[in-house]
């Protein structure tokens, strides 16, 4: 123990901790709890540095360690900030307290046009300096801050199941053009399609057995927008997540085992998929890829290149199998019926042997009769 220390103790108003606290924050440090960060600081004897809880520095012995409220209380009683952790960073620093202030007031008037020279006067600085200050703490502009957040509500409202117009004005877009001109790069697609498609239609979705493994089938109010088969449950949901990430998605494997029921009839050829109604996106040439895959007969086969030449793009066969590997619902759009001219299956996008088990099923292997029997029980329950 350091006497100096320990005599200094005396005289500071340091705030001895109750034992029961200190266990508290001593797990804190133990664990490296980033969420305990401001709230203390531990000090360490031996080397007479303090540290926040989140330090990545080798954890001391339990019996060097001492407890602050803030860093200040160390200071006097001694010890020094750690240059790793830089404990004072966080409490207390009023550059950091002026950013966030800067926030919150950015916050509150997202729908009036803020520019540097009014938070300039809001904050008594020049808008140079306010605006270098931000950037060196949050590493971005006020105005990008002002935007994300921006495009934070909007995704927020859209998800609410506002309108478009509305979730724009209620987000601080004055113009229709100008978020268009944000979102064409922030959101990949235009507001309506990203809404239609993917935020404010809630998604209802099954996991169920089929003939070729586990089987998602998703839907909006509209139609099937997804039908996807994997070994597990987790791999589906969270490849629905990756397709939908806006949506609100929930499992309601009750109401939709009748769907189920129909797909997997599909898939053993006692059920017509025709009259299942669709929600999903497509270009121009995978609509008529696809429609055409539809009008394929169960049992039917056809190559890449024959499907070019029946939608009128001869040359385009490439572009085929990669519209047959991009469907969104597998079975109801049957891209398992196209094979390679040379009459090797070809890949398929939930894996070629769930493609080989279809063909086979559909040429009447002994696999149809356990598809149809699977698909009676769905329709049983
Ligand atoms: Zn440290």
């Amino acid at each position: 123990m350091n006497s100096a220390i320990l005599s200094l103790e005396a005289d500071v108003p340091m705030l001895k901790m109750q034992p029961k606290k200190d266990d508290h924050r001593w797990d804190a440090v133990l664990s490296h709890d980033e969420a305990s960060d401001g709230k203390f600081v531990f000090a360490v004897s031996s080397t007479g540095v303090y540290c926040r809880p989140s330090c990545p520095s080798k954890r001391p012995r339990r019996e060097n360690v001492s407890f602050f409220a803030r860093p200040q209380e160390a200071e006097r009683a001694g010890f020094r900030e750690c240059l790793r952790c830089r404990p004072r960073a966080l409490a207390g620093n009023p550059r950091q307290q002026q950013v966030k202030a800067i926030c919150r007031f950015i916050e509150q008037h997202l729908d009036e046009p803020l520019t540097l020279t009014r938070l300039g006067e809001q904050f008594g600085q020049s808008p140079f300096h306010l605006q270098r200050t931000f950037k060196a703490v949050l590493g971005i502009t006020p105005r990008e801050y002002a935007n994300s957040r921006r495009m934070h509500d909007f995704r927020q409202k859209l998800k609410a199941g506002h309108s478009v117009t509305r979730a724009m004005h209620d987000a601080g877009y004055s113009s229709t053009s100008r978020l268009y001109s944000r979102t064409a790069s922030e959101l990949g697609m235009e507001p309506a399609k990203y809404r239609r498609g993917a935020i404010a239609a809630p998604i209802r979705y099954i996991c169920a057995d089929s003939p070729l493994g586990r089987m998602l089938i998703a839907r909006t109010e509209k139609g099937i927008c997804s039908i996807q088969f994997a070994d597990r449950d987790e791999e589906l949901e969270q490849g629905l997540k990756q397709e939908f990430p806006y949506a609100m998605r929930r499992r309601d494997d009750e109401t939709l085992s009748d769907l189920a029921g129909k797909v997997v009839g599909a898939i053993g050829g006692v059920e017509s998929t025709s009259s299942l109604p669709l929600d999903i996106r497509a270009t121009a040439f995978q609509r008529r890829v696809w429609s055409y895959l539809q009008s394929i007969e169960f049992g039917g086969t056809r190559s890449y290149s024959d499907v070019a030449r029946e939608i009128g793009r001869p040359s385009a066969a490439r572009a085929v199998a990669r519209a047959c590997a991009t469907n969104p619902v597998a079975v109801v759009i049957p891209c398992h019926r196209v094979r390679r001219s040379n009459g090797e299956n070809g890949g398929y996008r939930w894996g070629v042997h769930r493609k080989e088990t279809l063909l086979r099923i559909e040429a009447g292997g002994p696999q149809k009769a356990a598809a149809r029997s699977l698909a009676r029980q769905f329709q049983a329950l």
